[in-house]
């Protein structure tokens, strides 16, 4: 996510203030199971989803054995906020100990809006689950643990209230001036790690999601005149009177991100046998068009800089969203207002999300225990897009912008390595985008231009389509310059 001052600190303003949610639907009385239909696709034949990946990344369809298989279908009304649902998920012990239960996020209930889950099914018996977190946690208690490397198969129904203000969560989960931006907004099973199933209330500067690799199959009825955009690649379209019903797979990746509006138009782009396109409001057709220009070569950049990126698809859509732009896996939302072609945040957003594609979503991190392995990196990379694109002026005017973040708090030594939670909204911004930038100049400077891009080229490779870590970050760095890098990391990182 990117922001800038003004509309961060009013949202956060909004968010203390009015966070209300939508009264609960009552309880089924009886167990209804899941009016999902049968699991389309077998966990060992992922071929449905070769067409999403360019050609040398399909081999990870025979790798990642544990990942998690959603399969998930939105029934959105006629007035477009409320939206019923069903999900089954087999997820699978990727862990070296026994799980004697399963979770799962609901965010639309830290998010300004509703969520209600009645009770789960684990294969095919009824579970009462129960709910911490301010209800954003739902646990399923299993009768029989799963040993590693066992599967289970969970469903359950749905049913959600999506805010109709984009005040109360930046617009991540919003139905608002017609158009429905809907993240997270699906029961999501949060990363197993060291501490345990790994999830708390997101402070709300920050992003709120820390999810592993997974496939998903969604299925979304929808009004017949909206255009729908969601992560991956459409595979299948049909109209039934005044509905429509559009499937999406998606896989490898770490969240499902679906926007709709019946004022959608589309301009789309080839680049590398990847096509790009923009989903653009009012007439804004030639900033959605410089905004294409602008992802081609940021993607060019990064591709090699880093590695290349896997989708054989990416898609921009307009929002109102508070925040300048927010990434999801293929696919980034763009608040509505910068997408002209002579708006001066359009280019170093778009080349900003686009960054993310690779630190956040090919290499995961925990976004709220360590932001800067994605905010902070993916600020640097920007500053690489600036440089390569524009020579020294370009470097100047994009360190300068990091700069200018880190000055706003008079350059405190805030160490960069810190959860969002330990950040105020302006140290959040001053230190993790632009302290944070800064801190990767240093170490290339410390480490020298060739082991430094030899370094971050390795340590994507190594990490991608897993989870970074800030120690993997810093002994591959070790690694690729022979040399003790503790030094500045203490004077910089850590506490
Ligand atoms: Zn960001």
């Amino acid at each position: 996510m990117k922001k800038i001052f003004l509309t961060s600190s009013l949202a956060l303003l909004f968010l203390t203030s009015c966070l209300l949610f939508a009264p609960k639907a009552e309880s089924t009385p009886e167990p209804i199971p899941p009016t999902a239909p049968p699991p389309t696709q077998s966990p060992s034949d992922r071929s449905i989803y070769k067409d999403g990946l360019v050609p040398e990344y399909q081999g990870i369809l025979n790798e990642l054995p544990y990942a998690s298989i959603y399969d998930i279908k939105f029934n959105i009304s006629d007035d477009m906020y409320h939206i019923t649902g069903s999900e089954t998920v087999i997820y699978t012990n990727a862990e070296d100990v026994e799980l004697k239960e399963v979770k799962f996020r609901l965010f639309p209930n830290i998010l300004g809006g509703d969520m209600h889950v009645d009770e789960v099914f684990v294969n095919e018996e009824v579970i009462i689950p129960n709910y911490t977190l301010n209800d954003s946690l739902l646990t399923v208690p299993l009768k029989n643990p799963i040993q590693p490397g066992e599967s289970v198969t969970l469903k359950m129904n749905f049913k959600i209230t999506v805010p109709q203000s984009v005040e109360l969560n930046y617009g991540v989960q919003a139905y608002y001036d017609n158009v429905l931006a809907l993240a997270h907004a699906y029961p999501m099973i949060p990363a197993y790690d060291d501490e345990g199933w790994n999830a708390e209330i997101p402070p709300q500067s920050g992003d709120v999601t820390y999810a592993d690799m997974s496939f998903f199959i969604i299925t979304v009825e929808a009004p017949k005149d909206v255009v729908l955009v969601g992560s991956g690649r459409e595979i299948s379209h049909k109209d039934t009177g005044s509905r429509q019903t559009v499937r999406y797979e998606a896989g490898p990746v770490r969240d499902f991100y679906l926007a709709a509006s019946s004022d959608y138009e589309v301009v789309s782009k080839e680049v590398n046998g990847i096509t790009i396109r923009f989903y653009y409001l009012n007439n804004s057709q030639e900033g959605a068009e410089s905004a294409l220009d602008v992802a081609a070569r940021s993607m060019e950049v990064y591709g090699k800089r880093y590695v290349p990126y896997p989708y054989s698809e990416l898609d921009f859509v307009s929002t109102p969203t508070l925040a300048l732009g927010i990434e999801y896996p293929g696919m980034i939302a763009i608040t509505n207002w910068i997408v002209q072609p002579d708006n001066s945040y359009l280019e170093a957003t778009i080349a900003h999300e686009v960054g993310h594609q690779w630190f956040y979503n090919l290499v995961g991190n925990d976004q709220l225990d360590d932001p800067w392995l994605d905010e902070s990196l993916t600020q640097f990379a920007t500053l690489q897009y600036f440089t390569d694109e524009y020579g020294q002026s370009g470097n100047d005017s994009y360190r300068l912008d990091m700069e200018d973040r880190w000055n706003s708090i008079g350059r405190e030594e805030i160490p960069v390595g810190l959860p969002v939670r330990a950040y105020t909204d302006v140290e959040y911004s001053g230190i993790v985008y632009g302290r944070g930038g800064l801190f990767f100049e240093a170490l290339r400077e410390e480490m020298g231009s060739d082991n430094f891009d030899a370094f971050l080229k390795e340590y994507v490779k190594i990490n991608s389509w897993g989870v970074a870590t800030p120690e993997k970050l810093q002994v591959q760095a070790e690694k690729n310059c022979a040399c003790d890098l503790t030094p500045l990391f203490e004077k910089w990182i850590f506490p």
